[in-house]
């Protein structure tokens, strides 16, 4: 039999664009003479100061890596709701808040049915929503990346499902206003605000969660907690919500060595927390140093990183001639990003060297 098995593949996949992630180190090391230790990584976000130690020191001594997690995620729900306030009958833990968005976008998302983004946007709301067969209703933001009423108040779409809205928002680094965000949960629509940055930006929705049975929230441990190669994340939903989020997950989808991870995070706040003070010091030094160079255009941040755009040469240039010095950063060619580079906050030695690294490009641009 000579089958042509790709014909069986579902129509709306056949055009799908993947998400892209950045390159792993591995990859770009081939690039470049220096060697991935010496590396800087600022294209992830990802916590330049790593996860608490008593999560190394917990995993390297666990002894039951054979038995399976609780699938009902009873102690990490416990955990979340001391940590959040919530009741432990909201929460829904993932491996990584992405499988999360994607679980969210299938409990609503029929094929053909609307998910509204705020663009430019996060990839993976339109990546979810086109995997479900979905229809993008992309809302143009401003011009300074804020949301636009006029526009919000256009999503009268009957056949609307779903909205998602990152808040700070990526890779933007903004956050929505007060009143942009009740206009959004006014429209009365299911709506999922992605809080991954909550713990840099100090705000979040989760009071309105009284108010307004549409809202959930979606956080992570990949930032803040430097969990980002455990894959850990979490949602605050409508009790109901939570239960056929329950329901529809795949059985044990969070591993046992997250779960852990997660247990002696909560046990060593102040550290983390301390940490994320650093990044979010270490954010203002970065931005002010970034002003100094007239041929870019600096975004303020909420967030661990900074957007960029840049006003002389092109940013996919930049980009290589920064990672030739070991200088991992992400640009991005997308509408409305176009020419803009996203710079993840490290530590001080890493401002210092970025900066001096884009002074001598900077001379020949
Ligand atoms: C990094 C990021 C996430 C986190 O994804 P994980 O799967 O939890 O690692 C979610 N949303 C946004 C906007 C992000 O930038």
């Amino acid at each position: 039999m000579k089958t042509d098995i790709t014909s069986f593949v579902r129509t709306e996949i056949k055009g799908f664009g993947a998400y892209s992630a950045a390159k792993a180190p591995e990859e770009v090391a081939g690039e470049t003479d220096i060697t991935i230790e010496n590396m800087i990584k600022m294209d992830q976000n990802e916590n330049p100061y790593g996860c608490s130690p008593r999560v190394n020191n917990t995993l390297a001594h666990y002894r039951k890596y054979h038995i399976y997690p609780d699938a009902n995620q009873g102690e990490i729900r416990r955990q979340l709701a001391d940590y959040t306030g919530m009741d432990a009958s909201c929460i829904v833990a993932s491996s990584g808040s992405n499988t999360l968005l994607d679980l969210v976008t299938r409990l609503f998302v029929n094929p053909g049915e609307g998910v509204v983004n705020f663009v430019p946007t996060f990839d993976v709301y339109r990546f979810s929503a086109q995997v479900c067969g979905g229809k993008l209703i992309e809302i143009q933001r401003d011009a300074n990346y804020a949301l636009d009423i006029t526009e919000i108040k256009k999503v009268t779409d009957k056949n609307v499902k779903l909205i998602f809205l990152a808040n700070p928002n990526a890779p933007t680094g903004n956050l929505a206003s007060d009143s942009d965000i009740k206009e959004i949960l006014d429209l009365g629509l299911p709506t999922v605000i992605d809080e991954a940055y909550y713990e840099f930006s100090g705000v979040t929705v989760l009071p309105l969660m009284k108010t307004y049975s549409n809202l959930m929230v979606i956080r992570t441990f990949s930032k803040w907690a430097g969990l980002a190669g455990l894959r850990v994340g979490y949602g605050i939903f409508p009790p109901a919500i939570a239960e056929y989020l329950h329901k529809i997950k795949i059985p044990y989808n969070v591993n046992v060595a997250a779960l852990l991870a997660v247990s002696e995070s909560m046990k060593d706040l102040d550290y983390l927390r301390g940490n994320v003070k650093r990044i979010v010091e270490e954010r203002e030094s970065l931005f002010s140093g970034l002003k100094k160079l007239d041929w870019l255009k600096v975004y303020p941040s909420s967030a661990n990183y900074i957007l960029c755009l840049v006003l002389r040469g092109k940013a996919s240039e930049l980009q290589e001639k920064l990672q030739k010095r070991g200088i991992l950063v992400r640009y991005f060619d997308k509408p409305r990003l176009n020419n803009c580079i996203r710079i993840s906050v490290g530590k001080p030695e890493e401002t210092a060297a970025i900066l001096k690294a884009l002074i001598e490009i900077g001379k020949s641009v």
